[in-house]
């Protein structure tokens, strides 16, 4: 709550400035700051629903505004009140004469809400279409696409994205080992044997030092199962950078989604 009203004095001293300097460039509608104050009446009222209206119909008197529907969107998404930062920002989309740069930073925006909304389809959709247009934001959209893969367990997808992220000079090598990795453990049934070899061997190429690729080496290649060295007698793991603990070992963190940060908890401590 703290932070939403700061959020809103932030708003009102921007405003203020802004009229300022706008007041002796030029004349201003006054229809504009009269609905300013109409929506921070309904924000700090917490009547969000009206001031999303305001806004929204304040957009098509003063384009000057979208820094501040910008802001308003991410804040509604960080509170967790995603359809009304999803309505802000298709509003956006909706504008006429939107210029290029200004159209793929809204997509973007639009497909962190659906992201945080969960609704992964609509996401991964809106990121593809960001991804097409090219830089400025082409890197985070293929970061989002493979989170959402990883998500989703598609895992030829996600090595498809990975190496796009490669060719645009990221290093998500240790990501690319853990895909090889998750394709050989959940088709090992389908896979034969030189399969199985060639995507570990993949594995190790991409990433030497991952543990995975080795135990799965020693498990189906060389037949010596070191798998119990992983495991834990009393079945505590925890994730070595965001601490989080369970009862499971996985080899992505389900907390911070890392790779092979899980470790057996020593009984010692
Ligand atoms: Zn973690």
């Amino acid at each position: 709550m703290k932070i939403f009203l700061f959020f809103c004095l932030g708003l009102l001293i921007g405003y203020l400035i802004g009229r300022r300097i706008l007041r002796r460039k030029r004349r201003r509608n006054q229809t504009v700051s009269k609905d300013y104050f109409i929506g921070l009446n309904y924000l700090l009222s917490e009547q969000p629903d009206k001031a999303v209206d305001v806004f929204i119909r304040m957009l098509e008197v003063d384009s000057d505004t979208i820094e501040m529907h910008f802001a308003l969107g991410s804040l509604f998404r960080r509170r967790g009140e995603t359809d009304r930062a999803i309505r802000i920002h298709q509003n956006l989309l909706t504008r006429a004469n939107l210029d290029k740069i200004l159209r793929v930073e809204i997509l973007m925006e639009l497909g962190c809400d659906y992201m945080a909304a969960g609704v992964h389809d609509r996401a991964e959709r809106l990121f593809q279409e960001v991804v097409e247009a090219g830089k400025p934001h082409r890197v985070a959209a293929l970061y989002y696409l493979l989170d959402i893969y990883e998500r989703e367990k598609d895992w030829q997808a996600a090595l498809t994205v990975a190496q796009q992220l490669q060719e645009q000079g990221e290093n998500v090598s240790h990501r690319i080992a853990q895909y090889y990795c998750e394709l050989v453990e959940e088709s090992r049934q389908r896979l034969s044997l030189s399969e199985i070899k060639n995507y570990l061997d993949l594995a190790v190429k991409a990433a030497p030092n991952s543990i995975r690729s080795k135990s799965l080496i020693a498990k189906y290649i060389d037949q010596t199962d070191t798998s119990e060295a992983l495991t834990s007698q009393e079945g505590h793991y925890q994730c070595e950078h965001c601490g989080y603990s369970g009862k499971k070992l996985t080899w992505q963190c389900p907390s911070c989604r890392r790779w092979e940060t899980i470790k057996p908890k020593n009984s010692e401590n």
